[in-house]
Formats: C-alpha cells, sequence, structure tokens
C-alpha cells in the first residue's frame, strides 16, 4: 500500500463530466490499494474571470479581497469531486485549505506555503476516507484566506505530499508527460521518461507552464517524487503504478536509469517579458547601479542584461528585460530617476520573446550556444539579448518569430521524433 497525492489541472477539472472522469480515474487509484489525497483546480478559465470581476470592481484591488474571490473557483471543484465520488460509492470529503490547515506566508495572492498540519487529512485517509484539496489556497496567520500565485496548485500538491510522506504526487493534466518542448507548438516534440528537477526547474522558470517553478523547487528541497501524466485517457486504462508519464529524478536516479544524456533537454518559451532600452547612460563605475537598485527596491524583477559597446564622449546604451506586468512601473521609476542616471531615451517593446535552452548536458559540452546562434542565424532571426547559466542558455527575439526559432532549435538539437505526436 502506499500513500499517493493526485492532482488535477484546470482542463482535467473543466465541468461535471470531466469531474466524473477526474472521479474514475482515482477511485481506481485507491481500489487498487492505496490511500489517496487529491488537489484539484478550478475549472479551465474560471480563475482568470474570476480575476477579472477583481480588476472590474476595483483596479487597484486589495490583495486580501482578491485572494477570496479568486480562491472560490477551487473551493467549487474540491467540493463537486467529492460529491462524484460519494455517488460512486466512495468515502470522500474536501479540505478547504482553512480547515487542513495550509498554513502560509508573505504577501497575499503570492503567499508560500509555511506549514501543513496533516494528523487529521493522515487519520481520515488511514480510515479510508478520500481527501479532496482544493490547490492554489492557504490561510494567513492573520487568520485570512490567500493564495499562492497563478499555476500554484501544483505546489499545494506537491506540499500536501511532504507533508503527509507521501510515496508519489502524481501531476494529471492534459498531457500525457513533460516534452522536449511544447507539443502544442511542435507536433514532433519527444515525451522524455525523465527529467532531472534541475533541468525541471529551469525550464519550468524560463516558461514551460507544465509545472509551477516553485513545485518543482519545492519537490526539489523536500525529495518528493513527482510524476506528470494524462487524465485523458480511456476510461479503462490501469491506475498509474505503472508510471506512464514523466517521472522528475535526482542527478543520481537519473544517471542510474541509464538513459542517454542529450546535450540539451528541453525548449521553452516565454512571451511575458518586455525589454527596455536606456540610451546614452554615462559610462562609469556606478551607472548601472543607479539604474537597477531602484528596481530591485521595487521588487521588479530584471532577467537579461546587456551594456552595449560605448558610444563617443564616454556614452553607452543599457538593455535590460522586465516582466511585461511590470513594465509601467519601471518606466515611471526610471523616468522619476533620469537625472541621477543621466540617459537619455528610455525605449521599452513589450513584443518580444524569450527562448531558452537547458540540459544539464551543457555542463561537460562545448558548442551548445554556438548551435544556437548559427540555427537562428540562418533563419534571419535576430537575437537581440542573452543570458545563461551553467545549464541554460536564452535569447531574446521578437515575438513573431518565437514559433519558428523553438522550432528551428529542436531540429537543431536533434530533438525532433521520427513521428509526430498525435
Ligand atoms: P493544468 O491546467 O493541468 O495545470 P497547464 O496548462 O498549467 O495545465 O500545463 C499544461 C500545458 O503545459 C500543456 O497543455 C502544454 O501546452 C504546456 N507545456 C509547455 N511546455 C511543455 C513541455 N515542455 N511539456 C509538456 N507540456 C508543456
Ligand atoms: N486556478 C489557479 C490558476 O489558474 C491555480 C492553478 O490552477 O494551479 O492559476
Ligand atoms: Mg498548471
Amino acid at each position: 500500500m502506499a500513500r499517493i497525492v493526485m492532482k488535477f489541472g484546470g482542463t482535467s477539472m473543466a465541468g461535471t463530466e470531466r469531474i466524473r472522469r477526474v472521479a474514475n480515474i482515482v477511485r481506481k487509484q485507491q481500489a487498487a490499494g492505496h490511500q489517496v489525497a487529491v488537489v484539484v483546480s478550478a475549472m479551465a478559465g474560471e480563475t482568470d474571470r474570476l480575476v477579472n470581476f477583481c480588476r472590474e470592481a476595483n483596479p487597484l484591488y486589495d490583495p486580501a479581497e482578491y485572494d477570496v474571490v479568486v480562491a472560490s473557483g477551487e473551493q467549487v471543484t474540491s467540493g463537486l469531486l467529492a460529491l462524484t465520488l460519494q455517488a460512486m460509492g466512495c468515502k470522500a470529503r474536501s479540505w478547504l485549505g482553512w480547515q487542513v490547515p495550509i498554513h502560509t506566508a508573505e504577501a497575499h495572492a503570492k503567499a508560500r506555503i509555511m506549514e501543513i498540519d496533516s494528523d487529521a487529512l493522515c487519520e481520515a485517509m488511514a480510515g479510508g476516507e478520500i481527501a479532496v484539496i482544493p490547490g492554489f489556497q492557504g490561510l494567513s496567520a492573520e487568520g485570512r484566506v490567500t493564495t499562492l500565485g497563478r499555476g500554484g496548485s501544483d505546489t499545494s500538491a506537491v506540499a500536501v505530499a511532504a507533508a503527509i510522506g507521501a510515496d508519489r504526487c502524481d501531476i494529471y493534466t492534459d498531457v500525457d508527460g513533460v516534452y522536449t518542448t511544447d507539443p502544442r507548438i511542435v507536433a514532433r516534440a519527444r515525451k522524455l521518461k525523465y527529467v532531472t528537477y534541475e533541468e525541471m526547474l529551469e525550464l519550468a522558470s524560463v516558461g514551460a507552464k507544465v509545472l509551477q517553478t516553485r513545485s518543482v523547487s519545492l519537490a526539489m528541497k523536500e525529495g518528493v517524487r513527482v510524476q506528470v501524466l494524462s487524465s485523458f485517457i480511456d476510461e479503462d486504462a490501469p491506475p498509474a503504478d505503472d508510471l506512464p508519464g514523466t517521472m522528475i529524478v535526482s542527478d543520481e536516479e537519473m544517471e542510474g536509469s541509464q538513459m542517454e544524456s542529450q546535450l540539451v533537454t528541453g525548449i521553452a518559451h516565454d512571451k511575458n517579458e518586455a525589454r527596455v532600452v536606456l540610451t546614452r547612460v554615462p559610462d562609469r563605475p556606478g551607472a548601472v547601479s543607479h539604474i537597477f537598485s531602484p528596481l530591485a527596491e521595487a521588487a521588479i524583477n530584471v532577467d537579461m542584461i546587456i551594456q552595449n559597446v560605448g558610444r563617443d564622449k564616454g556614452e553607452t546604451d543599457v538593455t535590460f528585460t522586465v516582466p511585461q506586468a511590470d513594465l509601467a512601473r519601471a518606466q515611471a521609476l526610471l523616468e522619476d530617476k533620469r537625472e541621477a542616471i543621466g540617459f537619455n531615451r528610455i525605449i521599452t517593446d513589450s513584443k518580444v520573446a524569450k527562448i531558452s535552452v537547458v540540459g544539464v548536458g551543457m555542463r561537460s559540452h562545448a558548442g551548445v550556444a554556438a548551435t544556437m546562434f548559427r540555427a537562428l542565424a540562418d533563419r534571419g532571426i535576430n537575437v537581440q539579448a542573452i543570458s545563461t547559466s551553467e545549464i541554460k542558455i536564452s535569447v531574446l527575439i521578437d515575438e513573431d518569430e518565437t514559433e519558428l526559432a523553438v522550432r528551428v532549435l529542436h531540429t537543431a538539437y536533434g530533438l525532433d521524433a521520427d513521428e509526430p505526436a498525435e
């Protein structure tokens, strides 16, 4: 007997018929002799709808009230799944974030899980009851509802798995695993049987939204075994114990798996960044600090940075990227500091995309960047900025060229499957 956390995303929970299929998968997992906790998302599109209501009600909304509104999507699906399981003859109940409770800290709308009291949950599960927990929700120290940031149900699932000492955390979604790139963009993307925590962390943080970044770092820290798999399966499919999806594993497990290690494991894209260029910044010590300190103080995350070759008269252009959502704020802050920084113009562009190639194989092989630049140049794709880490290279390009660049790089690194996925 194992303890298993099963998480179902928005598309899997979209409507009563889909929830019935989810209940069927859950029922079978329990019938195979396991203790089961289920973490659910709101129905697909529901959280966006709720966020829009908040914006309409008050554009400068109070994040605490925003959390009250957006957490409701998961409340509905957790209750519906418990009802559906009960209709199938299973013992099941919902446990809202404040009932577990899932204690969180820090800001509303992006709260972090601090601690989960799992005793009552474990007792109920040991008694044969299926625990259905709405993802995304928590409870603040002040006793108020919090939410974990978009895509946060993945993190709820991993945190519950860590708290109850689960043998596995299965993340059910609308694709059957982690692919070499988004299979909706490249039909010949290949499903990966294993990905290391570190690679998955990089892939998620540069735009592969199949798992929320924080869920991966938590799984890595707590040693939770995570599997990504599809809920869109035949009604008579067996329980997931034979690991049909992608397993996220440690480096050691990967080496032990005898998998041929690829130079590049995956490619991701992110259209949510914006480019800022400050022209004619004085080329002297301290100048860049004047630019980036105010942004850091305002918690605006600067990602890629390049300082262009100096112009005449000791001046230079500085280019960097910020999240699109923070662009207006960043621009206002920099305008405010125009004199202190001493720049001439601010040029901004939100029609950019960041394309990243990720792979632990990069550590020991040269030439990954050269292949990237050659492949992009051959298609006339202009690189506007570059950033690297030990196992990742990212480039900034025109947003219109996103799909082309991802396809071209997928081929250039030999990742294409022989057959397109169905
Ligand atoms: P859920 O609602 O189940 O949480 P998400 O929409 O958050 O699902 O994540 C699943 C989606 O992630 C897929 O539909 C796919 O388009 C996208 N995706 C992006 N990159 C990848 C990748 N490398 N492998 C698999 N899916 C990916
Ligand atoms: N419903 C939330 C969202 O759409 C959380 C999640 O689905 O993971 O962001
Ligand atoms: Mg998701």
